[in-house]
């Protein structure tokens, strides 16, 4: 469909054909899983500081709901356009039935740089945004989260935003909320935590000892900064980390609780200023000699040219997409194992599943509770991958994406065809 055409839908419908050709899928679900069910587009206009009227674009897509309400973050970010959102969307369905977790896949997201906007303006343009949605969500429905760019305070603007239409206050329409009005203890963390629990698990089955690994990190975000500090919690050296400012590389492990305290991961922070190791570019830290490289930023980071240069023996994907298709298999090729996006990032979706059952609930969880279960959600998924892999005999990610992909076929084909 040529509205959704762009590289990182081409690539999310490579993967998928991929999968679907080698699990013989119903032709008439290739058709339709290939497709978003709904998209939205709104123009969102925001009365900025300055007294002028600025029109921003959003989207809202809803990939699939045939086996519970559609789930997924909304982004800002100034690159966003409708095939990204649509990628990201059809990920999500993937991810959340391979973590047997009760959702559909969506995703959401303005084309915004939210650093250049105040605070004023990124509340006035996320309750116009939320505004804008509203017909598309609730927590039956569509349940957005934080991704790149939004956090727990956009995320208490949109329940607010919901809420004031509603009535009442509806905790369950989004996930990744503060404590305060239905956030969920460890869901800032969750997918930090959960590249960390699947990383161990690799690192046990390939037979390496995780006093001696060392770890390099793409990306400062929720979900970069969260794995640093979680890996080196774990006994890893943590070698080098970067954001868009570049990356800092320490040989002997960098001081990951000093740089967290020196830098805010609320996009305002510049690591390359932080000036506690060897200042290095985010191409070399992608070449660095490591045990776990952790593509945690965007998507499409690791391609066909610098895929021969990547020297480390785990590839985690923190972010959604950070491998082209290229790349994929030139690092199979190279031996490299690789923890699919779809597995390594899913601890977020899955604690948002968990503030979500809390908030339908009325019934909170202990931080124990949830990290228990964290690991026991997702590890369980890692050895159902890798049996899989192994029974199969495909790679990690062709596994994660056929047992996804057949979930929700099963899904749709029990269900039949409306009308
Ligand atoms: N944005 C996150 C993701 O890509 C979390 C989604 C969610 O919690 O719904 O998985």
């Amino acid at each position: 469909m040529n509205e959704l055409d762009n590289h990182t839908f081409r690539l999310a419908v490579a993967q998928f054909d991929q999968a679907a050709e080698r699990m013989n899928l119903d032709q008439n679900l290739r058709e339709r899983l290939k497709l978003p069910e709904r998209s939205l587009i709104v123009s969102i206009p925001v009365r900025m500081d300055n007294g002028t009227v600025k029109v921003f674009t959003g989207y809202r897509v809803q990939h699939d709901s045939s086996r519970g309400p559609s789930k997924g973050g909304i982004r800002y970010h100034p690159d966003v356009n409708l095939g990204e959102v649509a990628a990201l969307a059809m990920w999500m369905t993937w991810k959340c039935a391979l973590a047997g977790l009760p959702y559909g896949g969506a995703k959401g997201g303005v084309q915004v740089a939210p650093e250049q906007l105040s605070r004023g303006e990124l509340q006035r343009l996320t309750r116009r945004y939320a505004a804008e949605i509203f017909p598309l969500i609730g927590p039956d429905k569509d349940v957005p989260a934080p991704d790149v760019g939004t956090n727990a305070q956009v995320m208490a603007w949109i329940m607010d935003t919901y809420s004031q239409q509603m009535g009442y206050a509806v905790p369950g329409v989004v996930t990744g909320k503060p404590l305060s009005i239905g956030g969920s203890l460890g869901r800032e963390e969750a997918t930090g935590r959960g590249v960390v629990n699947v990383t161990l698990e690799a690192m046990k089955h390939l037979g390496l000892d995780i006093a001696k690994a060392t770890v390099a990190v793409q990306g400062f975000g929720n979900v970069g900064s969260h794995t640093a500090r979680i890996m080196r919690e774990a006994g890893a050296k943590v070698i080098a980390v970067s954001d868009k400012s570049g990356g800092l590389y320490n040989p002997k492990g960098l001081d990951l609780p000093a740089l967290l305290a020196r830098y805010h991961v609320d996009g305002h922070g510049s690591l390359h200023e932080a000036g506690m190791g060897e200042r290095i570019t985010n191409e070399e830290l992608l070449a660095l000699d490591c045990t776990v490289l952790v593509p945690a930023a965007l998507s499409e980071q690791v391609t066909h040219k610098n895929a021969p240069k990547v020297r480390c023996r785990i590839l985690a994907e923190g972010a959604n997409g950070p491998t082209t298709l290229e790349a994929d298999q030139i690092l199979t090729d190279q031996g490299v194992f690789i923890i699919p996006d779809i597995l390594a990032n899913s601890g977020g979706v899955i604690v948002s599943y968990f503030e979500w059952v809390q908030d339908v609930q009325r019934f909170t969880w202990k931080e124990k509770d949830i990290r228990e279960r964290l690991h026991e959600v997702i590890t369980t998924a890692f050895h159902r991958t890798l049996q899989f892999s192994k029974d199969r005999k495909v790679s990690m990610r062709m596994a994660a994406l056929m047992s996804g992909i057949d979930k929700v076929a099963e899904a749709h084909l029990v269900r039949g065809l409306y009308p």
